[in-house]
């Protein structure tokens, strides 16, 4: 059984026979400066998340030896990267010892032959793509993070990519890994044992487990990754239309024209362009018959990307949309980095101004379900504002997941005056969080397509989404983890230990 880390010093001493003095961190701001994410939540209860602990460890030998020392204590770890994760992965619900591999950054390996590089999970994909950019290319898992989420957190989470109907996500690029299981154990997993084999059908494919399971499963410390030339050409139309339904359509026959180039298709509905419209300072303000947006983003060598957005650009002439230019499109989607940066506020319903924090939700919907989901969860929210002025509608998007368009990343943006987000507005928000999981549910969709679905309220559909593959996690995880050391109290998987209580 899990207990409460009651005698830090007694784990220090332990560390210290693994870690340097340096690598071992105790201080306040240390360990409150790790004890949350960007997404809001009752900053009274800050105090609740905070790890007793935090190492720095820089290889997988010193990530093996802090685990092994915890599992023999009996004492929580929870994984860090970036802590950009959206979904409360990194966030010490029992404290504990918090393992932050930003150390572990290194270029390990760079193989120009076979297209590959193997890193250390501390590293960042910018930093990477910087190392990577004198030999022509480079490594397109492209989230809006890209500048501050690392190759582990990727794995943790199983991420997304805004590119990946062209690259594939983060479990399509990342080959192989090394990785930390909860009782200390070192282990390689791949497609196939080598570091570097793409297609393998030997025996379970374990890569799969080992990513997006939010640090529940142990550590990734080194992993090998696919490479691809640095392409020549980027197209990036941002198209206007008058209305949501035409842009809808269009969407989807861009998605589907099969173009080899397309990296992706993104529909931002009416609120959505309201909301850039009233509180965006970066935004260009479009005339006021714009109602919907659409952005069509292709990448290859330039004869190649010229043909294909011929094909797409006609496409979107036949379903009424409007070029926004060339400075606009390549503007926005250059700034798809760093738009979260901006200073964040948003209304009440009196059209007061108010600093709020973002907030997303988001799902995996099939295209034909698409309108219908953004309308359910434009009423939640609108329901939630109804009722308190702590929440803001910012709008949605919907955004390919593959080049075929079959589903798509749906997303409702929420902004949360989070000073405000007392026990009352929380639990709001927690009904909400369920309501919108549960409408994603109803519509045969996956409660998370892109950051995990840890968090309180849209948690206790997971079970009902996987069903008996949910109890399949419990084994596993009582299995892999036999004192449920490794990140406690998520994913509901405490229920593998009914011992616990
Ligand atoms: C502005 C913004 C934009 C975003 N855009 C996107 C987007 O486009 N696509 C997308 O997928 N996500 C996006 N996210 C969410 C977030 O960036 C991703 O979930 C990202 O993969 C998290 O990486 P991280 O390094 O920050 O991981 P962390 O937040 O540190 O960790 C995430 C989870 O992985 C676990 N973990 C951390 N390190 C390891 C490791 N080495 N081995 C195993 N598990 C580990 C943690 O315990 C946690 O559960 C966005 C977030 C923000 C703030």
């Amino acid at each position: 059984m899990t207990i409460m880390l009651e005698d830090v010093d007694e784990v220090v001493r332990a560390l210290r026979t693994a870690l340097a003095d340096e690598q071992i961190l105790t201080g306040r701001g240390d360990r409150y400066n790790r004890a949350r994410v960007p997404a809001p939540f009752p900053v009274h209860r800050w105090s609740e998340r905070v790890p007793d602990v935090v190492v720095l460890p820089t290889s997988t030998e010193q990530v093996a030896a802090v685990v092994k020392i915890a599992n023999d204590l009996r004492v929580p770890v929870v994984p860090r990267d970036g802590g950009t994760g959206l979904t409360d992965g990194a966030v010490p619900l029992r404290g504990g010892i918090l393992i932050d591999v930003k150390r572990m950054n290194q270029v390990h390996e760079l193989d120009l032959v076979n297209r590959t590089v193997t890193v250390g999970t501390g590293i960042n994909m910018l930093k990477l793509n910087e190392y990577l950019a004198p030999h022509g290319l480079f490594y397109p898992d492209d989230p809006a993070s890209y500048p501050c989420s690392l190759v582990g957190g990727r794995i943790g989470t199983s991420g997304w990519s805004l590119i990946g109907a062209r690259y594939g996500h983060t479990r399509d690029l990342v080959m192989s890994f090394d990785h930390v299981l909860p009782t200390g154990e070192i282990l390689h997993v791949g497609d196939g044992i080598g570091r570097k084999v793409s297609k393998s059908s030997s025996g379970y494919q374990l890569k799969h487990l080992f990513m997006g399971h939010q640090g529940t499963l142990g550590i990734a410390t080194r992993a090998t990754l696919k490479l691809f030339p640095k392409p020549e050409a980027e197209l990036s139309p941002f198209w206007a239309f008058d209305n949501y339904d035409d842009a809808y359509a269009c969407t989807g026959a861009l998605a589907r024209a099969g173009v080899a180039t397309f990296a992706g298709a993104v529909l931002f509905d009416e609120h959505k362009v309201a909301y850039l419209r009233r509180d965006d300072e970066a935004y260009i303000p479009q005339p006021t018959d714009v109602r919907a947006l659409v952005c069509a983003v292709m990448y290859g060598w330039d004869d190649e990307v010229r043909a294909g957005g011929k094909r797409l650009f006609r496409i979107a002439k036949e379903h009424g949309a409007r070029y926004l230019g060339d400075e606009i499109s390549e503007g926005d989607w250059a700034a798809r980095h760093d738009r979260y940066a901006t200073p964040l506020h948003g209304r009440t319903k009196d059209g007061q101004v108010i600093p709020m924090s973002w907030h997303c939700e988001d799902a995996a919907i099939n295209y034909s379900h698409v309108p219908s989901v953004t309308r359910a969860w434009h009423e939640i929210v609108a329901d939630l504002r109804r009722r308190t002025d702590v929440f803001d509608d910012w709008g949605m998007f919907a955004y390919t997941s593959g080049s075929t368009g079959v589903d798509y990343l749906t997303e409702i943006d929420v902004g949360i005056w989070e000073q405000q987000l007392d026990d009352r507005a929380w639990g709001m928000w927690v009904d909400a969080k369920r309501a919108i999981a549960r409408v994603a549910l109803d519509h045969g969709g996956s409660i998370s397509a892109c950051h995990g679905s840890c968090r309180e309220g849209e948690v206790d559909l997971v079970p009902e989404e996987l069903g008996r593959g949910f109890d399949v996690m419990l084994d596993i995880k009582r299995t892999l983890d036999p004192n449920n050391i490794m990140n406690p109290g998520k994913y509901l998987l405490d229920r593998a230990y009914p011992e616990e209580g």
